[in-house]
């Protein structure tokens, strides 16, 4: 299918990016791999496409000792590439090495894929984890959004409709912590039927799931026997049935995958996987 006609501009400063999205209906273009098939399949009809791609100075990423600042235009690509990120924060990478094929990390943007919300991307739940936060500028300004009001709903974020995201952050793991992320795909690159990532650090224990609630889900399991994470994850999560995989299917990945990200988060922290 082609899309639905819209205008397009290809602004070269913020402001008038900006002011470029201040049209009824207008929308932002990244890197176009979700927001052109959606085009295509007229799940979307913009009035407007705003292309930030000539936008200076938005393809930085910056990494402190605090975390990682990615802009808005750095590829997951430059991402999971990035020796400095994976040595700050190596959950980043980890993740990054499950979103799609090469040729999509290579044009999508991971700012991009926390707009886009998807609960079954794995960016969204790397950041909900490690409580990373999105700068976003707009007609009234710029704005840090943390990443426990950011995800709203399936596929909906707090970003305003007039706001441009400028760069997210992902804070560092601590000393002595540890990490872990597996899925499970039909196919390496796929979209996961069920995701988990694990955070240790000293005796706390948390877990963040795609795939299996309208929004990235953190479950604390801190003080959980290792016998009972599972359970304790599944009465917080509320997996459903779809065309790819039964309800009953996901719990039993819940399961799984809570009990390998835990270990291997564990043995992360021991110095045992790094
Ligand atoms: P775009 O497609 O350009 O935009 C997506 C949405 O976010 C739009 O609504 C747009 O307006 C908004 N937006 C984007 N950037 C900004 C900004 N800076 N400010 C305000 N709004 C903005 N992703 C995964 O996580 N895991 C996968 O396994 C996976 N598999 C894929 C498989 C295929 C075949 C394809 C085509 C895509 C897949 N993706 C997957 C999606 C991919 O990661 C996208 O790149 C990402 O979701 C969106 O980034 P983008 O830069 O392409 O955004």
């Amino acid at each position: 299918m082609k899309p639905a006609p819209f205008d397009y501009v290809r602004p070269d400063r913020l402001a008038d990016a900006v002011a470029a999205l201040a049209t009824p209906e207008s929308k932002v273009l990244a890197g176009g791999q979700s927001l052109i098939p959606l085009l295509s399949m007229r799940l979307a009809a913009p009035s407007v496409l705003v292309d930030i791609n000539g936008l200076p100075g938005l393809d930085a990423i910056t990494v402190t000792g605090d975390g990682v600042r990615v802009g808005a235009l750095a590829r997951h690509t430059a991402m999971l590439e990035s020796a400095e990120v994976a040595r700050v924060q190596p959950l980043v990478p980890m993740a990054l090495a499950h979103v799609a094929h090469a040729t999509i990390r290579n044009r999508g943007t991971t700012v991009g894929s926390l707009v886009h919300a998807d609960a079954a991307a794995e960016m969204p739940v790397v950041l909900a984890l490690l409580g990373g936060s999105l700068d976003v500028e707009g007609s009234s300004g710029r704005r840090t959004i943390g990443a426990a009001e950011l995800f709203t709903g399936p596929m909906e974020s707090a970003v305003g409709p007039d706001e441009v995201a400028v760069s997210a952050f992902f804070p560092a793991l601590r000393p002595g912590a540890g990490v872990a992320f597996d899925e499970i795909a039909r196919r390496h690159g796929d979209y996961a039927l069920v995701g988990a990532a694990a955070l240790v650090e000293g005796e706390r224990v948390r877990v963040g799931y795609l795939s299996v609630s309208d929004v990235p889900t953190v479950v604390d399991l801190t003080g959980v026997a290792p016998d009972d994470r599972a359970d304790a994850a599944l009465e917080r999560l509320d997996p459903a049935g779809d065309i790819h995989a039964t309800a009953a299917y996901r719990r039993t990945l819940v399961r799984v995958l809570t009990d390998r990200v835990v270990t291997a988060a564990i043995d992360d922290a021991r110095g045992a996987g790094r």
